[in-house]
């Protein structure tokens, strides 16, 4: 089969396959989160069960995990994921509270029985049980991709494909989840990754096992695929999807794809492909607005107070300045929240304004961490135009403006003078940078598209 877009793809295979070396994660996590917190936290963190896509961590308490959770989470996943990359989740037990209390998540599913599973296909389609239509809060900026939704689990094949496109964490990925639980019990779902699938592409090439992989994706009657801009410049990919698609559409299954853009947008995919990706119903999610933040706040705090059995010291002015300081997206309203709940919990107090600003100076604070280099490279990579030309002193539009869009990133998210930037630019001036500051604030405002690719960027940028 296709050898020729095997290159980066074989090194990611051979990742997969390693188990981890949990001490060595360890030391890794030191290094990162320094001596301190890892002595009193994540030293306490013992590996359970290693998974290709996700790993069970033992934990002392509920408590401890929540901190975790709440603080560390993110950037531990990430360390992970350096050492294996398929790994795309952790989940917590808790060891030592009482006997028998297991996190909630193992509540229907004790560990013994996850340990059954084998490292199949099947175990990269678990569903996540707590993504569901009923805790999907709705949004006049998802209000239509949730309808569309439901109206899939109601009629199958009735849009085909739908496709649901927006940034990251605004809840694309619960979506899907959601319509798979929604339809497992009287469907045979697929719910897989873009990244997963090439995965089980290029195993199956490796282990001259095509057929299988062909008859297992393909008997599929609802076929759920996230992220679909991973196959973006892998054509043996490609090739494989498209057959998959055009053999799935033919015996009607429903398909349901998620995606960062438009179909038309997906640079370096076939032709073909994006039409087929285009030939049914296509939605948008976009950022949440205040009201969707504060009531998804809300909604979080009502179900700890029911989960817990405690209250939570967080007031409506807390409520209101989380949900008006957070402005990229869902996922990171969510990591903040968390973090003044864990807060607030160790510090037994009820917070006020200025303790907020405190616990998430790190978060709205990024600016030092993000570089112009960085802006440039991402941008340049956003709009998939080279960085020679994008600093170049060419004037025509498709340059000029990505260049305008990464100096005006420039300005808000680093602490450079608009000297500095201007040099960074291939020595372009002050003003030339004030200039591109003030067309893309004007754009902001009146260009839809052009405020959506900017938020999109600054998730980029926060997220790295
Ligand atoms: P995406 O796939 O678009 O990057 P996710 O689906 O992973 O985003 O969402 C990020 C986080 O935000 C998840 O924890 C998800 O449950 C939560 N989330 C997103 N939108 C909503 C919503 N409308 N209501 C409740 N939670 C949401
Ligand atoms: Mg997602």
């Amino acid at each position: 089969m296709e050898k020729k877009s095997l290159n980066s793809q074989t090194i990611f295979v051979s990742e997969e396959e390693e188990t981890l070396n949990w001490s060595e994660i360890q030391n890794n996590f030191e290094k990162t989160f320094g001596s301190e917190v890892y002595s009193s936290w994540l030293r306490n963190i013992s590996l359970l069960k290693e998974y290709n896509d996700y790993l069970i961590l033992g934990v002392p308490t509920r408590f401890f995990r929540d901190w975790i959770v709440s603080r560390y989470l993110d950037k531990m996943l990430e360390q992970v994921k350096s050492f294996k990359l398929s790994i795309n989740r952790i989940e917590f037990k808790i060891l030592e509270e009482g006997k028998s209390i297991v996190d909630e998540k193992f509540k229907n599913e004790n560990l013994g029985k996850i340990s059954e599973i084998k490292d199949s296909i099947l175990n990269y389609n678990r569903l996540n049980p707590n993504l569901n239509f009923e805790n999907f809060i709705e949004g006049s900026s998802n209000q239509i991709a949730l309808s569309s939704s439901k109206k899939v689990c109601q009629q199958v094949s009735r849009y085909n494909p739908l496709y649901i496109y927006g940034g990251v964490g605004l809840g694309k990925t619960h979506l899907l989840n959601a319509i798979g639980l929604e339809l497992q019990s009287k469907n045979n779902v697929m719910f897989i990754s873009a990244e997963r699938f090439m995965y089980h592409f290029i195993k199956s090439i490796k282990k001259n096992d095509m057929v299988n992989f062909k008859d297992f994706f393909r008997k599929s009657s609802v076929f759920i695929i996230d992220d679909i801009q991973f196959i973006r410049g892998k054509e043996g990919l490609q090739e494989e999807f498209f057959h998959t698609f055009n053999s799935l559409i033919e015996k009607s299954s429903q398909i349901i794809i998620s995606s960062d853009r438009a179909p038309m947008k997906l640079d370096r995919v076939q032709e073909r492909i994006k039409s087929r990706l285009s030939g049914g119903l296509i939605i948008d999610i976009d950022t949440p607005d205040l009201e969707l933040k504060t009531k998804i706040i809300k909604q979080r705090l009502e179900d700890i107070t029911n989960q817990f059995k405690e209250n939570h010291n967080i007031n409506e002015d807390v409520i209101n300045f989380i949900a008006k300081e957070s402005k990229t997206n869902i996922r990171e309203l969510i990591g903040i929240l968390n973090r003044v709940i864990a807060f607030s919990r160790i510090h037994k107090k009820t917070l006020n304004i200025s303790d907020c600003k405190n616990i998430l100076k790190d978060v709205f604070n990024q600016a030092k961490t993000i570089t112009v280099d960085k802006i440039q490279n991402t941008v340049s990579n956003f709009f998939n135009i080279p960085l020679s030309e994008m600093l170049s002193q060419r004037r025509s539009r498709p340059l000029a403006r990505p260049r305008q869009v990464a100096m005006f990133l420039a300005k808000k998210m680093t602490t450079r003078s608009l000297p500095e930037i201007g040099r960074r630019f291939a020595n372009r001036d002050h003003t030339t940078v004030i200039h591109a500051v003030k067309t893309i604030t004007r754009l902001i405002e009146k260009d839809e598209e052009m405020k959506k690719n900017v938020n999109q960027l600054k998730s980029l940028l926060l997220e790295e």
